[in-house]
């Protein structure tokens, strides 16, 4: 259950490496050499939030720009962000963009492929985790979201 974060998060961006090439988007991975304490999650459970996250990250910008992956130690957590320099997203749809099913542009969104899931599926994980995730954005500039997962405590029996 003592998830490494720094190796998980190399691993995800690994997956990604030949998309990075082939959309033009570059893949910036920002994480302490000195590492990071271990976090208490399930590991595909937090795959499967990255994979969402980041290739949304993707989906919604375009060549030439850079998507950052960053991870930092706060009280008690561990902050994961994923930054891109997208398309972004209106103030009036920030609100409901965790909805299942929601999608900002319906007819752009359905040339893009898709559900409307992949954020409602990473909150609740993110929830279900004791995690908080969050959500910012500037149209036309891009988008941040953040999110954090609980410090694996040295005495805890995986409960
Ligand atoms: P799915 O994830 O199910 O394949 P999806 O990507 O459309 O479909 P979500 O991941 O839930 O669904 O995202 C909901 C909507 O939020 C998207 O349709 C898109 O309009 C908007 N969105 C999500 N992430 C970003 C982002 N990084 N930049 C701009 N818009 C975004
Ligand atoms: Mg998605």
């Amino acid at each position: 259950q003592p998830v490494n974060v720094r190796e998980l998060l190399h691993n995800v961006t690994e997956r990604f490496a030949l998309r990075s090439q082939q959309e033009n988007i570059a893949l910036s991975l920002d994480v302490p050499e000195s590492g990071l304490p271990r976090v208490k999650a399930d590991r595909d459970n937090i795959i499967q939030v990255l994979d969402n996250l980041i290739s949304n990250a993707m989906k919604y910008s375009s060549e030439n720009t850079t998507v950052v992956i960053q991870a930092h130690e706060e009280e008690n957590v561990v902050r994961i962000e994923i930054i891109d320099e997208g398309i972004g997203i209106r103030r009036r749809d920030l609100d409901r963009i965790f909805e299942r099913f929601y999608r900002v542009d319906k007819a752009r969104s359905r040339s893009m492929g898709g559900t409307g899931l992949g954020l409602s599926i990473a909150r609740q994980i993110v929830l279900a985790h004791g995690g908080t995730i969050e959500i910012d954005s500037e149209w036309g500039k891009g988008t941040r979201v953040s999110f954090t997962l609980p410090i694996y405590g040295e005495n805890e029996d995986g409960a």
